[in-house]
C-alpha cells in the first residue's frame, strides 16, 4: 500500500497482536472494525496515514482515549494518537504546546510545576486536545471561558495531506472552525494554549 512505509510506528491489521486492544476505547458502546490501525509515532505517520487513506479511498478516523462517542470506523484508517503526548511549558509567556494525543493528567501535573493550570474539565482522563476540539466547558468556564477561547494555534493534517500551522492570521476560517468542531478538520497533532 502506498504510503504505508513512510509510517514508523506499528500498523495492525486484524488478526495481528494489539487489533484488538487498539481498536477500543474508553466508551465500549461502539465496536470498530478498521481496515489499518495505525499508531502514530509523529506528526509525520500522521501525514502518511490521511495520505494513504485519501490515495487508496479509505476513510480516517481518529481515536486517543476513545472517551468521545464515535460513530463505527469500520473499513477505515484508524489513527491511534496516545503515544504522541508531549508537553512543553512556556512559563514565561504561561502557554502550554500539547501534543494530538496527550492526557489532561499530563498537561496539569506539567503545568502545576510551575504554578500554573490549564483549563481542563472534570476528567484528567480524557484528551486535552480531543476536549478543547470540541469546546471544553471546564470546572474554570464561568471565569474565563471555553478552553477553546484560549487556544493559540494549532498543527493540524488535513484531507491533502499537508500539516498546516494554523492561526488567527494565517487562516481564520479554519482556525474559527477548529475551536468547537475541530474533530471534523482534519486531525490535530499539536495545539498551543494558554495556561
Ligand atoms: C468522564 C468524562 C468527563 C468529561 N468531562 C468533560 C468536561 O468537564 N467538560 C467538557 O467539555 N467535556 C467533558 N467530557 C467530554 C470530552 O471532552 C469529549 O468526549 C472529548 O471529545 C474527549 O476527547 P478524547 O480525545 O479524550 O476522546 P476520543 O474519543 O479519543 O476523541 C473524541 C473526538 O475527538 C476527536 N479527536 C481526538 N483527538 C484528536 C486529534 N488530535 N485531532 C483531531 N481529532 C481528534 C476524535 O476523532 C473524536 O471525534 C468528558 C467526557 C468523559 C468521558
Amino acid at each position: 500500500m502506498q504510503y504505508l512505509e513512510s509510517i514508523v510506528g506499528p500498523v495492525h491489521r486484524q488478526g495481528n497482536s494489539g487489533y484488538d486492544v487498539l481498536r477500543r476505547g474508553y466508551n465500549l458502546a461502539i465496536e470498530h472494525n478498521p481496515e489499518l490501525i495505525v499508531e502514530a509515532r509523529s506528526a509525520s505517520d500522521v501525514v502518511a496515514a490521511v495520505r494513504l487513506a485519501a490515495t487508496h479511498k479509505r476513510a480516517i478516523a481518529v481515536m486517543n482515549t476513545g472517551h468521545g462517542p464515535s460513530v463505527p470506523a469500520d473499513d477505515a484508517v484508524l489513527l491511534r494518537m496516545g503515544a504522541l503526548n508531549g508537553v512543553r511549558i512556556d512559563s514565561a509567556r504561561r502557554t502550554a504546546r500539547i501534543e494530538g494525543g496527550t492526557k489532561w493528567s499530563t498537561v496539569i501535573n506539567a503545568a502545576a510545576r510551575y504554578g500554573l493550570a490549564p483549563l481542563n474539565g472534570s476528567s484528567p482522563g480524557v484528551g486535552a486536545v480531543g476536549y478543547t476540539l470540541g469546546g471544553g466547558i471546564g470546572l474554570l468556564a464561568r471565569r474565563f471561558g471555553f478552553a477553546a477561547d484560549h487556544v493559540r494555534w494549532c498543527e493540524i493534517a488535513t484531507a491533502d495531506g499537508r500539516l498546516r500551522h494554523v492561526t488567527p492570521d494565517s487562516d481564520l476560517d479554519l482556525f474559527w472552525a477548529l475551536r468547537g468542531a475541530g474533530a471534523n478538520f482534519g486531525v490535530v497533532t499539536a495545539m498551543e494554549v494558554d495556561s
